[in-house]
């Protein structure tokens, strides 16, 4: 039996878990039912997967829908998790097969429609093997307020009194009040843990700068400052020491931090840190794991950090007590360059590394986003939010020029080859350059071939991730990167509104990071 913190690790490639995750997965763990509401993206799945595969033995998974469980299946697979799902689409012989190997203790998750799951047999069959955990996912559908009740779902009622003392997860991304109190009611007979997640952190600016001089930056920044606690990120040992030397030489009271220091060192500035205010500590990502000082006032990012999802974990670290807190972060080109580097240093040629590009795009968007940080943030998390007041783009909008018909260009690309493509093959399209996939495919032949030469690759691929970054295209980030246009991508294909974009965020051609939009 592996924890908890190892299965996230090493079978999904995950560092931290998201807010509310590691919650959830404890009171799983501990044998408590739970019901989760968090938005699509927010990283459901995991809240069971994780602890199916702590406890070991055997998982249920309801889901209503054959295609979302054999996503999930073939994704669990590719992480080497022997998962299955016994459906209508498949052979009987195919489901005796995969039901031998259930019984035989194989299987570690097994995906159930409800209607599959709520026989007798099936359940006489299940309580004889033994159960370890059951999630029920889309979990509304049995709530008849909904708009999605389904009749299957309603037999879902019987399943804690056919499993006694197994605990039930249950997860949706939509559910009101009623809706909730009617799951509980009728998954649980009355009583669950609740999560309902919230993202945002409104007492924290968010800021971001282009990267000119990091030390006239950090001093800009702490000026106005005085004696406030907080944390300068940094991404090597050597820079944090010199950030930390260099804050001490300007007046402040600043100590290094990285895991490089001996533990009597490191203890001792955190100690330092916790117990005092006016402390900054300058630090590597080793910085933070269990930091809970109330009164950090502000995280400033010397470095891009990993991801979006690192970033937010480091940020978090700031405004605790609820008050004003800021994070600021400067960023450069280097910085992504570098990023590069270490993903390709750290995974071999794969489908791993590939998504850590991807992940690593959603961060560059974010930082060039032309609109309200906070809802560039929080829509990566599927949140949906009205512009903040109280990030930077908020407080100053920056200049923007109107970019609606080169972007229109760009959603016609991805369109006419069937949105699955990535950035990189969108845009050899549109300056016209046949690469052989594209003679392959026949994408020559298309009426956007070569419609934008009139603009530089460099033009293009900001243009991209800033339309990735306003949310009206979509990256696969969990497959090949494919971009796909999302809702409000078809709004402005269609004209019913316009897309202005920061042309002070177009880095000048050939650039070395320039070949990956
Ligand atoms: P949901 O079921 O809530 O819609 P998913 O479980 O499909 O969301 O997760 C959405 C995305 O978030 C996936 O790409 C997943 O790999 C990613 N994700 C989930 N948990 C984490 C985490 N702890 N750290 C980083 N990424 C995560
Ligand atoms: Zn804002």
């Amino acid at each position: 039996m592996s924890s908890k913190h190892a299965v996230l690790r090493e079978v999904f490639g995950f560092d931290d878990f998201r807010p509310g995750q590691e919650a959830i997965v404890d009171h799983l763990l501990a044998g408590r039912n739970v019901l989760a509401v968090m938005p699509t993206g927010a990283g459901k799945s995991l809240t069971y997967q994780v602890p199916a595969l702590v406890k070991g033995g055997l998982t249920i998974v309801v889901s209503p829908l054959v295609a979302l469980m054999q996503d999930q299946v073939a994704a669990l697979k590719l992480a080497g998790v022997a998962a299955e799902t016994i459906n209508s689409t498949a052979s009987r012989e195919e489901n005796v097969a995969i039901w031998r190997r259930v019984a035989a203790g194989e299987v570690r998750i097994l995906y159930l429609a409800p209607e599959r799951l709520m026989t007798d047999r099936m359940i006489a069959a299940l309580q004889r093997i033994g159960v370890s955990l059951i999630a029920v996912d889309e979990a509304h559908c049995i709530s008849q307020w909904g708009a999605s009740f389904r009749p299957e779902y309603d037999a879902l009622q019987e399943l804690r009194t056919a499993f006694p003392g197994v605990p039930i997860g249950a997860v949706t991304a939509t559910a009101d009040e009623a809706t909730r109190r009617d799951i509980v009611e009728k998954l649980f007979g009355g009583e669950a843990e609740l999560y309902v997640a919230g993202f945002d952190r409104p007492n924290i600016r968010l800021t971001v700068e282009p990267k000119s001089n990091t030390k006239r930056q950090l001093l800009a920044f702490l000026e106005g400052r005085p004696s406030e606690s907080g944390i300068v990120y940094a991404l090597s040992r050597k820079s944090s020491e010199e950030l930390a030397a260099f804050l001490s030489d300007n007046g402040y009271r600043a100590v290094p931090y990285h895991a490089g220091l001996s533990p009597e060192k490191r203890a001792e500035a955190q100690e330092l840190f916790m117990a005092e205010t006016g402390v900054i500590v300058c630090a590597t990502i080793a910085f933070g794991m269990g930091i809970d000082k109330p009164d950090v006032r502000f995280v400033f990012h010397a470095d891009l950090p990993g991801s979006l999802d690192a970033y937010y974990q480091e940020i978090g670290r700031a405004g605790r007590d609820g008050k004003p807190a800021e994070a600021h972060m400067v960023f450069g080109l280097q910085d992504i360059s570098m990023r590069r580097r270490f993903i390709d240093q750290e995974h071999e040629e794969g489908e791993r590394r590939r998504r850590e590009h991807k992940r690593l795009d959603a961060l560059v968007a974010y930082c060039e986003a032309p609109e309200c940080r906070r809802q560039s943030l929080l829509s990566y998390f599927g949140e949906a939010a009205a512009p903040c007041g109280n990030c930077d783009v908020c407080i100053n909008p920056v200049a923007t020029v109107d970019g609606g018909d080169d972007a229109r260009k760009i959603l016609l690309t991805a369109q006419m080859t069937g949105e699955r493509f990535g950035a990189t093959h969108l845009v050899d399209l549109l300056i016209g350059k046949a690469n052989p996939r594209a003679q392959a495919l026949g994408h020559d032949q298309l009426p956007v071939f070569a419609a934008g030469r009139n603009q530089g690759r460099n033009v293009w691929q900001s243009l991209i991730r800033q339309l990735v970054g306003g949310g009206y295209l979509t990256i696969d980030v969990a497959g090949h990167g494919g971009i796909s246009i999302a809702p409000k991508g078809h709004d402005l294909l269609e004209g019913r509104i316009e897309f202005r974009y920061r042309p002070d965020m177009i880095r000048p051609a050939g650039g070395k990071s320039g070949t990956r939009a």
